[in-house]
């Protein structure tokens, strides 16, 4: 009877091996085997002869596919995945699957669930809503033809649908998806910009490699047109009937950005974001396998998205930190478009205006493609970029009293002013003014952030709140104080203090949900809102034409952080806020409050720009051999006693003593404790890629087998982002 080897949903590294009568599997389907007491969904890794288990081998109990699952590509970069991250493959797989599949449901197409008006008398249905503003808009967007209820979903609220539901306004249908269009049509004379200089070289340089592989850093200023060349290039990849695949920041995904996709082409564009069900989510990827879609965008996992006729794929703010995975496959999703891109033979586009300096390196050293937009589209001048030296200032909730002023200037001329803090709550910091005991989390032994409006104090590493204590646990002294500034005081004072404006807090306190946040922006860009205060929700994907302040009120501690990255994060950051504000009638300034305006990385960055303070820091990691003139991989592990994290590390680091590959630690996380758990972690680097690979790779079996890791929960990291 033919053998199978299976990758199995389990943390080994290793797949399983398996009967069954029949001859034809191959690999990528995927069966229902047991395993124990239980049974599992298992993917077909190989057809093999023999098994060392020969004699024990049990059967499959179920073939779920008729074809493969996993495409061709799927199967490539799962195995490519298990390889470079040394992660066990029926993981990475269950990783590559929509959770339906993972499951053992039909990868065959559901119905799905639209919405419609209940009768085409359009007036009559917006007098039964009766003024409700959110109803009415509703009631106009689907007057046009029915919308998936999933798309309507990212723009209001269940309750907003739900009331219109019972009204019998509005009413819920399945219907069949036909997977029969495989063919699209582009309009000859699409409605768009002429393209400046420098956005048609780019343009040109992509579409004259349509049928290969090549990467592309198109570096271009925000509002300099950059996603404008995306669709422009786009345009050429649907004429030959090719697929495009888009991959965008998590908060970056708004329903502005997929209706400029699908209103330039006039087709439906496949979103994928975490607010779908599983069932939607698998629905996109059905009509993505089938070549329906033409053009697919979404956040992280996207990238495993299969395409029929793969022609090109896009990453945008390619530097953006949540392409990294940071829990079980720790994939980064940029690098794997890399070699998926690859794979297809088809080009790769990364865009942003702050590179990271990985990218920027390979665009630097000819590795990449360097394209280069300089001027804003329509002219409009970027913001100024200006520090304030607060040294000997009073602050008022961490804002220097010079500043208010300039925020009064600024609402007086009937402009937005934008307040940038890293920290959410009242104040990062609960302490007795008596004897200086400040309340902390036992469990992470970081200080509790306060949240007045909640009447708590809460530890933001893992969650724990407790009401505010209203004495000092340690002296008893009733003089408890906040230390440090959140957005929620900000708000408190500049709510006090410009009264006659209205003053909009965006961070993830005040926002739950994806359809809170687009109603908040939709909000400050009808200008409801004067005054925008936020944390870094506020620096991606939005642009804010009204606004002509931003203030940054308080980024030092990056300047001194253990993390090597945290400069290039800061100096990311600055850009990306300064590029929200301003249009051509308005030109905006931008303002970083700071006790450190000597600092030679803030003055590069506010005199000479992203561009040049990157290719500064490019040199400083060169002499200090960093990433990424190295590579890198990090052990993680956490127990209850440092001392059992620090035997095992220790024995890792026995096992790796390789040459070429220099070993750092074990040493204590920057973040040392955490839920109650020690932290420490083991920091391999080597200046080739295939050796550090290969050390972990040779011994990754024997580390998984190790007593001492029975103690602890350890994980490996390549090429991580966070220590
Ligand atoms: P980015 O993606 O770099 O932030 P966009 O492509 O969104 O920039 O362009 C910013 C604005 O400029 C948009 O409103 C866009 O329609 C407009 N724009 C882009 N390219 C041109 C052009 N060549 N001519 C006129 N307007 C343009
Ligand atoms: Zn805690």
């Amino acid at each position: 009877m033919p053998i199978y080897q299976i990758a199995l949903p389990l943390p080994k590294r290793q797949v399983f091996d398996y009967l069954c009568e029949q001859a034809d599997l191959v690999p990528g389907v995927r069966v229902v085997v047991p395993f124990g007491p239980r049974e599992m969904v298992g993917v077909i890794v190989n057809a093999v002869t023999e098994s060392e288990h020969q004699t024990k081998l049990k059967a499959i109990k179920r073939v779920l596919d008729e074809s493969p699952v996993l495409d061709e590509a799927l199967l490539a970069i799962s195995h490519w995945l298990a390889h470079y991250y040394q992660h066990p493959i029926g993981e990475v797989m269950q990783t590559v699957m929509p959770v339906a599949l993972r499951k053992g449901e039909s990868d065959k197409p559901k119905p799905t669930c639209v919405l419609g008006l209940s009768n085409s008398d359009v007036d009559e249905l917006i007098s039964q809503v009766s003024r409700a503003k959110k109803q009415t808009e509703l009631v106009q967007m689907l007057t046009a033809g029915p919308v998936a209820l999933s798309e309507v979903k990212q723009q209001f609220s269940m309750a907003v649908i739900n009331a219109l539901l019972e009204k019998g306004i509005v009413e819920k249908h399945e219907v069949e998806v036909s997977s029969d269009v495989l063919s699209w049509s582009v309009p000859e004379s699409l409605d768009k910009p002429r393209a400046n200089v420098q956005q048609a070289l780019a343009i040109t340089a992509i579409t004259h490699r349509l049928d290969r592989f090549a990467c592309f850093l198109l570096e271009g200023i925000t509002g300099s047109g950059k996603t404008e060349v995306y669709l422009q290039s786009i345009e050429e990849v649907l004429r030959q009937q090719r697929q495009v695949l888009i991959l965008v920041p998590e908060i970056g995904l708004t329903p502005q950005t997929v209706k400029r996709f699908e209103r330039r082409f006039g087709l439906a564009v496949g979103v994928l974001h975490s607010n779908l069900t599983d069932n939607e989510r698998l629905n996109v990827w059905q009509r993505s396998r089938s070549g329906e879609l033409a053009i697919v965008i979404g956040t992280r996992s996207s990238i495993f998205t299969p395409m029929l006729k793969p022609g090109m794929i896009i990453v945008d703010e390619e530097h953006d930190g949540s392409y990294k995975q940071q829990d079980g496959l720790k994939y980064n999703a940029r690098d794997l478009a890399v070699i998926l891109a690859k794979h297809y033979q088809v080009p790769l586009v990364l865009g942003t205006a702050t590179p990271s300096l990985e990218t920027l390196n390979n665009a630097l050293t000819g590795k990449y493609q360097h394209l280069q937009l300089l001027q804003r589209a329509g002219n409009a001048a970027l913001a100024k970029q200006q520090l304030m030296d607060i040294t000997n200032q009073s602050l008022e909730s961490g804002i220097a009293t010079g500043m208010l002023e300039r925020l009064q200037a600024h609402l007086e001329q009937g402009s937005q002013v934008m307040i940038f803090v890293n920290r959410r709550g009242f104040a990062p910091a609960l302490l007795c003014h008596h004897c200086g005991f400040v309340e902390q989390c036992k469990r992470c032994n970081k200080p509790y952030t306060v949240h007045k409006s909640l009447h708590k104090i809460q530890c933001h590493h893992c969650g724990a709140a407790k009401a505010i204590p209203p004495k000092c646990n340690e002296c008893g002294h009733h003089e408890m104080v906040t230390h440090g500034v959140g957005t929620e005081q900000l708000e408190a004072l500049l709510k006090k203090r410009f009264a006659q404006y209205s003053t909009v807090r965006i961070d993830s306190d005040s926002v739950r949900g994806k359809s809170k946040l687009h109603t908040l922006l939709d909000e400050v860009n009808r200008g409801q809102h004067q005054i925008l205060i936020g944390t870094q929700i506020l620096s991606k994907g939005h642009h804010f034409p009204n606004v002509t302040l931003v203030v940054i009120l308080d980024a030092d501690g990056a300047l001194f952080s253990a993390d090597f990255r945290a400069a290039e994060h800061l100096a990311q950051l600055i850009t990306q806020l300064a590029g929200r504000a301003g249009r051509a009638e308005k030109p905006g300034e931008m303002w970083l409050q700071t006790h450190q305006p000597g600092h030679p990385l803030l003055q590069d960055l506010i005199h000479n720009g992203y561009g040049d303070f990157a290719r500064f820091a490019l040199q400083e990691r060169k002499l200090a051999d960093l990433p990424p003139f190295c590579y890198q991989g990090l052990f993680r592990a956490e127990a209850l006693q440092a001392s059992d994290a620090f035997q095992f590390l220790s024995t890792v680091a026995e096992l790796l003593t390789i040459e070429n590959v220099r070993i750092m630690g074990p040493l204590p996380a920057i973040m040392e404790k955490r839920q109650g758990r020690y932290r420490m972690q083991l920091l391999l680097s080597s200046p080739s890629r295939a050796q550090l690979n290969r050390a972990i790779a040779n011994h990754i079996v024997s580390i998984e087998n190790l007593p001492a890791g029975r103690k602890v929960r350890w994980s490996i990291d390549i090429d991580p982002q966070d220590f």
